[in-house]
C-alpha cells in the first residue's frame, strides 16, 4: 500500500483524508512601511475570513527581510516565501519565519544548495513546497506530464536521502489536460501531498472554467491537498473561486450560498450590482444560510421562500424576507446593511 505523508505548514496540516485548503498568492511587492504593513495584515484578516488558509509571497531580496518577518510573526495563516535562483534567499526567508517555501529545486543550481535549503527547513520546521512548472523542467523525450511527474519523484530522493519529507508537490501548466494528467500521474506513484493550480489560467471566466475542469475531475478523485484558482484579476477573486470550488464539490461545508437571479428584461433592481456591493461581506460569514437576491416581482418572492434570507428589488423599493416570510420593505439605500444585519441575526 502506498505510503501518505504529510505537510505542516505553520498551525495547518495537509495531507491525503485532510481538508483540502484554498491558497493565494499576494500580488504586489511586501511594503516596507509600518502602515501598508498594518493595512497588508488587516487584507490578510479579510482573506482569512472569506475562506484564504495560506497566502504565498514573492521574497525576491533579503531587503524585504524585516517585512516579511513582521508578516510571518503577525499574519493569522501561515505564510509561503516563492524563491527563484538564489538559494541565499531561501535561506533568508525561512530565517524570517516563513512557515513554507516554494522553490524549484532545478533553479537553483548546484545540489549543494538545495541541500543547504532543505537542511534549514528541517531544523526549523519549515514545509517545502517543490513547484514545477511545465515551461521550467530539465530538458527530456518523455512526454510532459511524465517528464513533470519523474522530475518530482527524483527531487523528492534528494529530499529523503536528507531525512526532509515535510513536502508538498506542485505540477503546473497553463493547458488543462497537462495539469490533469501529471497529476493524476504523480499521485498513483506517491502519496505526497499535492498542491493544485493551473498556471496563466487568465482572466475569471477563463481561469474558473479551466481550474475548475482540471482541479474539479482531481480533487472527485481524492486527489490535492491545497489549490489556488489562479486569476489575472483581485487575490479575493482567486480566494472566492476556489471556496466555491471546494463547497460545490462538497469539500468544505458552511458558509453562505448566494442564490442570485441572471437578470431578464423584466428586472427593475440592479441585482448584478447589489450583488457586487455584498458579496466579499457574505463570503466572510461563516453560518450555513442561503441568501436569495432577486431581481423583479415575477420570481423574486417565488424564489424568496426557498432562501433563508432574501430580497426582491421592485424598483427602488426592496422587499425583505426571513425564512420565506416578507419581513419588512427597505430603501435600495438601506438593502445592503437589512440584509447584513439579518445574516448576523440568522441562527
Ligand atoms: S427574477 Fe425577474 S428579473 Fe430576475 S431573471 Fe427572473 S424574471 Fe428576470
Amino acid at each position: 500500500m502506498r505510503e501518505y505523508h504529510t505537510a505542516t505548514i505553520g498551525d495547518k496540516e495537509i495531507g491525503h483524508g485532510l481538508p483540502v485548503l484554498v491558497q493565494t498568492m499576494y500580488d504586489s511587492a511586501i511594503p516596507h512601511e509600518r502602515e501598508a504593513l498594518d493595512e497588508l495584515l488587516r487584507r490578510i484578516g479579510s482573506l482569512n475570513a472569506m475562506g484564504c488558509d495560506i497566502l504565498r509571497f514573492s521574497y525576491p531580496s533579503s531587503d524585504d527581510h524585516e517585512s516579511f518577518s513582521c508578516l510571518c510573526k503577525h499574519s493569522p495563516i501561515p505564510l509561503v516565501a516563492d524563491i527563484h535562483f538564489d538559494y541565499k534567499l531561501a535561506l533568508d526567508a525561512i530565517a524570517c519565519g516563513a512557515h513554507k517555501i516554494r522553490i524549484n529545486p532545478g533553479n537553483i543550481g548546484a545540489r549543494w544548495k538545495v541541500d543547504e535549503v532543505v537542511r534549514s527547513a528541517l531544523d526549523n520546521n519549515v514545509a517545502i513546497r517543490i513547484g514545477l512548472n511545465s515551461g521550467s523542467l530539465p530538458k527530456g523525450e518523455d512526454p510532459m506530464p511524465i517528464l513533470m511527474s519523474n522530475t518530482a519523484l527524483e527531487y523528492l530522493s534528494w529530499f529523503e536521502s536528507l531525512g526532509f519529507y515535510n513536502t508538498v508537490i506542485s505540477l503546473k501548466a497553463s493547458d488543462v489536460e497537462t495539469t490533469y494528467e501529471a497529476n493524476k500521474l504523480f499521485a498513483s506513484q506517491s502519496g505526497y501531498p499535492l498542491h493544485l493550480g493551473v498556471t496563466e489560467a487568465g482572466s475569471v471566466v477563463s481561469s474558473v472554467t479551466r481550474s475548475t475542469w482540471a482541479l474539479g475531475r482531481l480533487l472527485e478523485k481524492g486527489i490535492g491537498s491545497t489549490l489556488r484558482i489562479s486569476i489575472t484579476g483581485e487575490i479575493e477573486t482567486e480566494v472566492q473561486a476556489g471556496v466555491e470550488l471546494l463547497r460545490t464539490l462538497g469539500l468544505r461545508k458552511g458558509g453562505i450560498r448566494i442564490v442570485s437571479c441572471p437578470r431578464c428584461g423584466r428586472h427593475s433592481f440592479d441585482s448584478q450590482g447589489f450583488l457586487h456591493s455584498i458579496e466579499k461581506d457574505l463570503m466572510s460569514v461563516q453560518k450555513d444560510l442561503t441568501v436569495a437576491i432577486m431581481g423583479c416581482q415575477v420570481n423574486g418572492p417565488g424564489e424568496a421562500k426557498h432562501a433563508d434570507i432574501a430580497i426582491t428589488g421592485i424598483g427602488r423599493d426592496i422587499f425583505l424576507y426571513e425564512k420565506g416570510k416578507l419581513v419588512r420593505k427597505v430603501s435600495l439605500q438601506e438593502a445592503r446593511e437589512a440584509v447584513l444585519e439579518a445574516v448576523r441575526n440568522a441562527e
